[in-house]
């Protein structure tokens, strides 16, 4: 008999026997198919944590738009927007991703602290469902863009409740030193501005406070700081149709242990009932929490390279293939794909870029040789999203699986791919 054994926080990651599975797939024939690095994704792992955030949710009238920032590969896209999802956006570019991918235009939010005018008349065409404005004068360029089509913006005003997220500096978002929103205290005149202009049409209030939220009371805390406004806002005879609570929630990196999307919106739902705004229409921004445990790099172990301080394990990913630790010193788990027997060693696992930055996990526990396959766990978001080609290494493959069958959907780039664009002078 076959033994199962998943992974802490990995529901459609498990060891059958000795092989790494991601739903009914071994994870090491993918690898021998499409090599490595390669990004492999669970359309189950996906579906399930949008769930939580449906069942959150029912009864009430609510829209889920996925921060596809957070992985805006096309199929990726598809199956939230299979799923009933919009979208938060965050460029031109994305919107034209989530066009190709199916998606609905009038469910899109397009966020941001600095949209272009070339990107607001785009948006303003393909019928967008609301512009997250971040600051008074993009209300002053909105407007004047949607006047020159002869039509009038959606808005809604990213207020920046400055409260403390409790998570890394660099994705903290709703504090008085950030660059995003308008400040809590200037919301109101923004809104009136907003309703002055003959462009805009009111109709939401939005805020964002951070990423790798695992706390409970910054949610809360925001909530009554965004709520307080609306009813002065309100007060002013501005009518505000949607409230956005914007995205943020932690996944189990480390043992971390974020409240689940439910419970969180059980919590968040109870004050809106208890504050009277229960039965708004909501929105919500969701990135990492739909995709982040969805997702796991496989990489090669090149060598192993002991040292007098450090034992080194080379991979074949990299810092550009898996920014996060490189960017914010962020933890993944790294795991055999096929575990083997003996001693373990501990090593920092790196990989070949020319940085000292360029490490991927340290003080690992691993039993491992070169040629062994590792996959990197918790790599669904802002990975491959954020990848580059630094060292002229072309980006990784990307497989999708679905139950028993995998589907490539994004192919290797090729290192000619990396350069085609450019030229040579004379
Ligand atoms: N909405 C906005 C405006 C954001 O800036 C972000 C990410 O930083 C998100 C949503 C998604 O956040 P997360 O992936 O943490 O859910």
């Amino acid at each position: 008999m076959t033994t199962t054994a998943s992974l802490p926080g990995q529901p459609f990651i498990a060891y059958q026997g000795e092989q790494l599975h991601m739903e009914g797939v071994r994870l090491v024939d993918l690898a021998r198919e499409h090599g490595t690095p390669l990004f492999v994704y669970s359309k189950a792992a996906m579906l399930s944590a949008l769930a939580a955030y449906q069942r959150g949710f029912a009864g009430r009238k609510a829209q889920i738009c996925y921060a596809m920032k957070a992985n805006s590969s096309l199929a990726v896209l598809q199956v939230f927007a299979n799923a009933g999802c919009g979208f938060d956006i965050v460029s031109g570019g994305e919107l034209l991703r989530v066009l190709a991918a199916g998606g609905d235009p009038a469910k899109v939010i397009f966020s941001g602290v600095g949209k272009t005018r070339a990107e607001m008349k785009q948006a303003l065409q393909a019928g967008i469902g609301c512009f997250n404005v971040e600051s008074e004068a993009e209300l002053d360029v909105l407007s004047s863009v949607a006047c020159e089509l002869g039509l009038k913006a959606p808005v809604s005003l990213r207020v920046n409740p400055n409260v403390d997220a409790k998570t890394h500096p660099y994705i903290s978002t709703g504090l008085k030193g950030n660059k995003f929103g308008i400040a809590h205290e200037h919301a109101l005149r923004a809104y009136r501005h907003a309703a002055s202009l003959p462009g805009l049409q009111v109709v939401g209030i939005d805020c964002h406070i951070g990423s790798q939220i695992t706390e409970v009371t910054p949610y809360l805390d925001a909530m009554d700081r965004v709520l307080d406004l609306v009813a002065e806002i309100e007060a002013a005879g501005i009518a505000i149709h949607h409230i956005d609570f914007g995205g943020g929630l932690g996944i189990d990196y480390n043992g971390d242990t974020p409240p689940a999307a439910d419970a969180l919106w059980a919590q968040l739902l109870a004050k809106l009932d208890a504050r009277g705004y229960g039965q708004r229409q909501l929105m919500i921004e969701p990135g990492r929490s739909l995709v982040g445990n969805a997702g796991v790099c496989l990489t090669e172990v090149i060598f192993t390279k002991p040292g007098e301080q450090k034992n080194f394990c080379i991979v074949d990913a990299a810092m550009n293939d898996l920014p996060r630790p490189a960017m914010y010193e962020a933890f993944h788990q790294i795991v055999p794909v096929v575990p083997r027997a003996g001693e373990a060693v501990t090593y920092d696992v790196v990989g070949p870029i020319c940085e000292s930055g360029d490490w991927l996990g340290r003080d690992r526990s691993l039993v491992v040789q070169s040629g062994d396959l590792l996959a990197v766990l918790s790599t669904g978001a802002y990975c491959m999203s954020m990848a580059s080609t630094y060292n002229t290494r072309g980006r990784a493959a990307e497989v999708l699986v679905d139950g028993d069958k995998a589907h490539l959907i994004r192919q290797r780039e090729s290192a000619f791919d990396t350069f085609a664009l450019e030229q040579l002078v004379g």
